[in-house]
């Protein structure tokens, strides 16, 4: 069994706790060792890693992925692409994330019914690079709700970014097929979208159709997650017991102290780098600051970031990922969510790496073997140039992420002849 050893690097163990100079040995795909300071471990037989002081950190885990967005600038325009390409463009998704040093995805919803269980299987089985992957449905929709992008005068689902149900045996059917395919997470939109003919603060799915969906995916040990910007929406994700909660702008004070009082159930993706990008660098694809719906988006920015506020100072678990994958907020730029965690919702930078390593580890359904620099825990590591508590920025630099390791095996080998010489800031 091969061993790695990582000597004089600055570990963030993703506990929370400061970083300090050390060692960490990785055996077969583990974490074996973890020690203060140097020659911790003899250094024989390993192969070894001067970190020059670099910052070794638990791989990250971002919350919302779409990996069969494809950059494109409209729902219809991603859905349009045939399933060639579409299965092409989401294994070159898969990739990018896990070169940004996103080991682990939760997929949000796929564009087509079986993209994200394809790519989820090519990468376990090792025929492409990839994160852990989470593989989700396509969005649950309700006729004529977010998600339903048929004509009016053409009733064919297949022309449908989302899976259009009407009614609980409709909605049976749906969840039924999606387990069918291989899905691991269930994804229903709760709420409305600005941008679409179902407005953002409305919620169209019927109490029965959301029953139905829940016990469906239960029966069979599947979470759900729901697109939830209403308060009404968040409230039924509560009643329902929906564990993945993306967006919640519009939860009011009752609701997060519904939330709050049992948060150790329920994980929020505000999906900010979707609010902010499309209030202010839509302006080339038809939405501009200063248009109606440009107006609109930024003023649902503010209003999200005062609810995450209060929902991250009454400790409710704020996970960063959200809605990459559009032409403004392409796949790759996902760790802006951890800036936009700082300056605007007010975590401290080690809060907002905790939330992209350990909360990251407790959404993928492995908090004790993910997410974290452990004895025990998966070598899931980041080798950064840097130290990324002082300047959280430098996450989103390709380059100053050295190193990226998945289950104890390289997917990007650090340099070593130059990190004798770097400079560690
Ligand atoms: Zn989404």
């Amino acid at each position: 069994m091969g061993t790695v050893l990582f000597t004089n690097v600055r570990i963030f163990d993703g506990s929370g706790e400061p970083s300090y100079l050390g060692e960490v040995l990785v055996q077969g795909n583990r974490i074996k060792h973890v020690g203060r300071g140097s020659r911790t471990v003899p250094a024989n037989g390993h192969t070894v890693i001067d970190g020059a002081g670099a910052t070794l950190m638990p791989g990250m885990t971002e919350a919302h992925t779409h990996l069969s967005w494809n950059n494109a600038s409209s729902l219809d325009a991603i859905f349009r692409m045939p399933p060639e390409e579409h299965t092409l463009f989401a294994a070159q998704s898969a990739k990018t994330y896990i070169d940004m040093g996103w080991t682990s995805c939760v997929g949000a919803a796929a564009a087509k019914p079986r993209l994200d269980v394809v790519i989820r299987n090519a990468i376990e089985s090792g025929m492409i690079p990839g994160p852990r992957y989470l593989a989700a449905s396509q969005e649950i929709a309700t006729l004529g709700g977010l998600g339903d992008t048929t004509p009016p005068h053409v009733d064919s689902k297949e022309l449908s970014f989302g899976w259009v149900v009407s009614g609980p045996e409709d909605m049976r059917k749906a969840v039924r097929t999606f387990i069918k395919y291989g899905c691991d997470t269930i994804k229903l939109n709760l709420s409305g979208e600005e941008m679409t003919d179902c407005p953002a603060n409305t919620s169209p799915m019927s109490e029965e159709e959301i029953a139905m969906a829940v016990s469906e995916a239960k029966r069979r040990g599947l979470r759900l997650a729901a697109h939830a910007r209403s308060d009404e929406s968040v409230r039924q994700c509560i009643r329902h017991g929906i564990q993945i909660i993306y967006h919640a702008s519009y939860a009011t004070d009752e609701t997060i102290d519904m939330l709050a009082a049992q948060k150790d159930k329920f994980f929020v993706g505000p999906g900010l780098a979707w609010l902010v990008n499309t209030a202010r660098k839509a302006g080339p694809y038809g939405i501009a600051p200063d248009s109606p719906l440009g107006i609109y988006y930024e003023r649902e920015l503010q209003i999200a970031v005062e609810t995450m506020r209060k929902m991250h100072r009454r400790g409710i678990r704020i996970l960063p990922g959200g809605d990459y994958g559009f032409a403004w907020t392409p796949h790759g730029t996902n760790a802006k969510d951890l800036e936009y965690f700082v300056e605007m919702v007010g975590m401290t930078s080690t809060e907002a790496l905790v939330s992209a390593t350990k909360l990251g580890g407790e959404i993928m359904g492995r908090p004790n073997e993910l997410g974290q620099l452990k004895p025990g825990y998966l070598a899931d590591l980041l080798l950064v140039d840097g130290d990324p508590v002082a300047n959280i920025r430098i996450l989103q630099d390709k380059n100053r992420i050295l190193a990226v390791m998945k289950d104890g095996a390289f997917h990007r080998t650090p340099d070593m002849m130059p990190s004798r010489q770097r400079i560690a800031m």
